[in-house]
C-alpha cells in the first residue's frame, strides 16, 4: 500500500539537528513511497530566524535527485500562520516553488504557545484559551491564503496547562465546523499529525471526531505526517493514521505536485 509522511523537519528547522539525508534513509528503510520536507517558516523574529530558502532549495534538489529511484521527495514547508503577518506569509509562500504547504497555528494573540506558554494560558480557563485559538484560526484561514492543509488542528491542547488538556470537539463544535467549512470551500484540507504519540497523549492531532467531521462536511483533502524532528521518528504511526483516515470515511490519501492535489487510493 502507498504510504507517505507529509510532515518532516530537518536541520533546516530551528528545532531539529538531523540532516535531511538521515531522514530520507530512515524513510526508505521504513518503506515510505513518498515524503515531504516541511521545515519551519515562522515569522516572529523574537523567536525564529527568517527562513533562508536560498540555501535550502539547492540541498533539497540534490537529495531529491540522488534518491529518486528509492523514494519520491517533495518540497514542502510548514508556515506558522498568524494573521498579523499575513502579507509576509502570502508573499513567502508564493515566492518559492513549493509542492506542498502546511499552515499551522503556533502562536495565538501574538504569543507563541511553546515559548510563551505561561503567558498565554495563565488567567484563562481552558474554554477561553481554546476558544481564542480557534477564533484566530478562522482569521488565519481567511487571510493567509496559500496553504494546502491546516497542520495539527487542535495543537493548543498540546500546551494547555490544565489538569486535563484534552479538547472535546463538541464543546467547540460551532467554531471548529466554521473552520472546517471554510477550508473545504477554499479547496484546503487537514493533516493527521501523529506527534501526539511522542507527547504522551496517545492520539493524533486532530482526533478522530474532527477528522470524521471534516469528511462529513464534504472534505476530501487529507494528509498524514509524523512531524518528526529526528530520523528515528520519521514515518512514526503513519500506518495508524491511515487506518484512522479510512475509518473516517476516506478512500484516498492526498499528495501534492506544485500545490495541486492528487488522490491515491489507500
Ligand atoms: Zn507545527
Ligand atoms: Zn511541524
Amino acid at each position: 500500500m502507498f504510504r507517505a509522511d507529509y510532515h518532516l523537519h530537518s536541520s533546516f528547522s530551528i528545532d531539529s539537528e538531523t540532516p535531511m539525508e538521515d531522514i530520507i534513509k530512515s524513510a526508505v528503510k521504513k518503506g515510505m513511497n513518498e515524503i515531504a520536507f516541511t521545515d519551519h517558516a515562522d515569522f516572529d523574529e523574537r523567536y525564529y530566524p527568517v527562513p533562508e530558502y536560498e540555501s535550502y532549495v539547492p540541498v533539497f534538489t540534490e537529495l531529491k535527485e540522488k534518491y529518486k529511484d528509492k523514494i519520491n521527495i517533495i518540497l514542502g514547508v510548514e508556515t506558522g500562520l498568524e494573521n498579523r503577518w499575513s502579507d509576509r506569509i502570502n508573499e513567502f509562500t508564493l515566492k518559492y516553488d513549493f509542492d506542498f504547504i502546511i499552515g499551522s497555528s503556533h502562536a495565538v494573540q501574538t504569543l507563541d504557545l511553546y515559548f510563551d506558554q505561561k503567558e498565554y494560558f495563565s488567567g484563562k480557563t481552558k474554554k477561553e484559551a481554546y476558544t481564542i485559538y480557534f477564533e484566530e484560526m478562522l482569521k488565519n484561514i481567511s487571510k493567509c491564503k496559500y496553504f494546502n492543509v491546516y497542520g495539527h488542528m487542535d495543537f493548543v491542547s498540546r500546551y494547555g496547562m490544565y489538569e486535563d488538556n484534552s479538547l472535546n470537539y463538541k464543546e467547540y463544535k460551532e467554531l471548529i465546523d466554521e473552520c472546517l467549512k471554510t477550508l473545504i470551500e477554499n479547496g484546503q484540507g487537514i493533516e493527521v499529525n501523529t506527534s501526539g504519540f511522542r507527547y504522551g497523549i496517545n492520539d493524533t492531532y486532530p482526533s478522530l471526531d474532527i477528522i470524521k467531521r471534516y469528511r462529513e462536511l464534504g472534505g476530501e483533502i487529507i494528509t498524514a505526517g509524523s512531524d518528526s524532528h529526528t530520523a528515528k521518528d520519521a514515518a512514526d504511526h503513519i500506518d495508524y493514521a491511515y487506518e484512522l483516515i479510512k475509518e473516517a470515511g476516506f478512500e484516498y490519501i492526498t499528495v501534492f505536485r506544485k500545490k495541486i492535489p492528487e488522490f491515491i487510493r489507500i
